[in-house]
């Protein structure tokens, strides 16, 4: 649990890192695989949260809402999976203090309190893995879908402040991701069709050399990235964890691996 009164979180001069995670199927929540064995290696490398801020391309709201509930239920939002991914649960405990501050340090716009939603499979499919024991304190924020990417940006960077009180923040999405292009025979083995490699060429190029211009203006660069990125909402997290970072911040991507011809789940770590 937080101390009951923010300010008590000690001060760090050293920022919390901050991670975009591709997540990609849901199976990846049970199934044993290279990329969860990376989620794994990460979680055991990270210095131990007071909380976790996740973004999740799976809340989609209108207005920017954060959960303020002590214990968020885990959520089981797709279909058509097996029941062993139904039965999984991720008791960890929110933080209504930690939903408080963000309010608080956000002046773009009211974030409204939520009471309802709880943990959706783009938060609990990976922080399973980062956290097994599901004991540290997990919020969640919203996606705005009336709002531009500049919009997302702006609000993430007035969240900047939570890094230096132990807060790590967690994008969870997919860089490439078009579901309606997925070769079916392709998911046994890495693969990705030409315009998905080259659009995810793009983003760490642009990532790497801090052209943020061009992550937030994505819809003019391009067919490839148009093809990849046919709705924002697993892009959006990307964008939250671009606003948060530091330009002191190192970079490092992990799991840049091709999936299925059409996404790939390319994450990324910041400062650490
Ligand atoms: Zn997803």
């Amino acid at each position: 649990m937080l101390p009951s009164t923010w300010f008590e979180l000690p001060l760090q001069e050293k920022p919390m890192p901050v991670l975009f995670l591709g997540h990609g199927s849901p199976m990846n929540a049970i199934e044993e695989n290279p990329f969860v064995a990376e989620f794994r290696r990460l979680g055991k490398t990270l210095p131990r949260p007071a909380a976790i801020l996740c973004i999740s391309a799976h809340w989609e709201t209108r207005g920017t809402h954060v959960t303020a509930m002590q214990a968020p239920r885990t959520i089981h939002d797709f279909g058509g999976f097996p029941p062993a991914l139904h039965a999984v649960q991720y008791p960890a405990p929110g933080s209504p203090e930690l939903a408080q501050r963000t309010q608080q340090l956000v002046d773009i716009t009211e974030i409204l309190a939520d009471h309802s939603w709880g943990l959706d499979h783009g938060a609990w499919s990976v922080l399973k893995h980062l956290f097994p024991e599901a004991d540290v304190p997990v919020v969640q924020l919203s996606l705005d879908y009336t709002q531009p990417p500049a919009y997302h940006y702006a609000l993430a960077q007035q969240l900047k402040a939570l890094r230096h009180r132990g807060i790590l923040i967690v994008g969870s999405g997919n860089m490439v991701h078009n579901l309606r292009q997925i070769a079916w025979n392709k998911l046994d083995q890495p693969f990705g069709f030409e315009w998905a490699l080259e659009a995810n060429d793009k983003f760490k190029h642009f990532l790497l050399h801090d052209q943020v211009d061009r992550l937030i203006g994505y819809t003019k660069e391009g067919a490839a990235i148009q093809r990849a990125i046919p709705s924002p909402e697993h892009y959006l997290p990307l964008v939250y964890t671009l606003g948060v970072r530091d330009e002191s911040d190192t970079l490092q991507f992990f799991n840049d691996v091709p999936v299925g011809g059409s996404l790939t789940m390319t994450s990324v770590v910041w400062g650490g």
